[in-house]
This record gives structure tokens, C-alpha cells and sequence, in this order.
């Protein structure tokens, strides 16, 4: 089956767009570059502002067959509960990246093992990346986000109160990896909308 392109399907935020070249300080301008698909940013100088989706990388911790999750403190979502994650650094590889929001958002020292899912969400330019982790050292604490870490069994997960729609996505894929575990959740509504 071909890929559907929805790239014209969901209106993308992805903050501000640039006015002026990183590269040189001028002005830039949308332009349709030869054999290119979509107009991009040019300045005089003919440098190109690519913009592309930004990664976010994360992990679910584990300890004694219980997750850690963080209870958010900043918007969006403040108050709600999800996995430790953040915005991959440039020259960190993905587990790097999720070992080291992790210990930033929980204090916890993790080793990262499987991918657990890697979920799109074009309308907001993100790609996010989880990963299981095990817990190998550190105390739960929570971070300079987060208000509270806890370790929840697979039975008593919070589905009516986690953060965002990845976040239930990702825990979802998880307990259904678990021998005996069906997952067990409502759809819920998330306040960011997606
Ligand atoms: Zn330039």
C-alpha cells in the first residue's frame, strides 16, 4: 500500500518561522527550489532554513515489574502523568538522549533496552521514540518538571489522568507486551489535543 501523505492534512506548529538566516543574518522568504516538492525558506544568499520534524526521546522505566512515571509540573499538561522524555540533543544517540531525560526528570539511572514504539504526530512536528528501561541505580525524585515520580504495576496505571495521547499509546504498547496483561484503559481526552 502506498504511504498516504497527510503532510496537507494537519496544520503544523512548529513555533514561529524563522525571519532571517541562521547562516548570514538576512531576510528569508518562502521559495520553490528546482525538483523540490514544497516552497522553503531562502535568504539572498541562496542559504536554505530547512525546518524538519523535532525528535523526542524517552523511556518507561522499570523496577520490580512497576513503570515510574513523572507527574508533570510545566504546560502543557501540567498535574499529569507521563514517561520521562525530552528533546534529542544534536550528537547523542536515541538511548543516550532517553538515559539522560530520564535521570534529568526522575534522578532515576537507567540502562535502556527495547524500543517500545516510535509514534508521529505531523500536526505538531514531533516524532517521538520510547524505549523500555531498567532501573539500575538512583533515587526517585522528581526533577526540575516534574512534581512527583511513582512506580505504578501494570494493573494500576493512571489512564484518566497521563499527559498526552503518546503517553497512553506507549504504556498501552508496553502492557501488551507483558505475559498475562491486556490493556486496560478508556480513550481519553487529552488538554493539548493530541
Ligand atoms: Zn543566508
Amino acid at each position: 500500500m502506498p504511504e498516504r501523505d497527510t503532510t496537507s492534512h494537519h496544520p503544523v506548529s512548529l513555533g514561529e518561522e524563522p525571519r532571517f538566516c541562521p547562516a548570514c543574518g538576512e531576510p528569508v522568504r518562502a521559495k520553490l527550489l528546482e525538483a523540490d516538492h514544497r516552497p522553503r525558506l531562502v535568504c539572498p544568499n541562496d542559504h536554505v532554513t530547512w525546518r524538519n520534524p523535532r525528535m523526542v526521546v524517552g523511556t518507561l522505566p522499570v523496577s520490580d515489574g512497576r513503570v515510574l512515571l513523572a507527574r508533570r509540573a510545566i504546560e502543557p499538561a501540567s498535574g499529569r502523568w507521563s514517561y520521562p522524555g525530552g528533546f534529542l540533543e544534536l550528537g547523542e544517540s536515541t538511548a543516550e538522549g532517553a538515559r539522560r531525560e530520564t535521570e534529568e526528570e526522575t534522578r532515576l539511572l537507567v540502562e535502556v533496552g527495547r524500543l517500545i514504539g516510535v509514534y508521529s504526530r505531523p500536526h505538531a512536528g514531533v516524532v517521538t521514540l520510547i524505549y523500555e528501561a531498567t532501573v539500575v541505580g538512583g533515587e526517585a525524585a522528581p526533577g526540575a518538571e516534574t512534581s512527583e515520580v511513582r512506580a505504578f504495576a501494570p494493573d494500576e496505571l493512571p489512564w484518566g489522568e497521563l499527559a498526552f495521547s503518546t503517553t497512553e499509546s506507549a504504556l498501552r504498547d508496553w502492557v501488551g507486551t507483558l505475559p498475562g496483561h491486556r490493556p486496560q484503559h478508556e480513550p481519553q481526552l487529552y488538554v493539548t489535543g493530541d
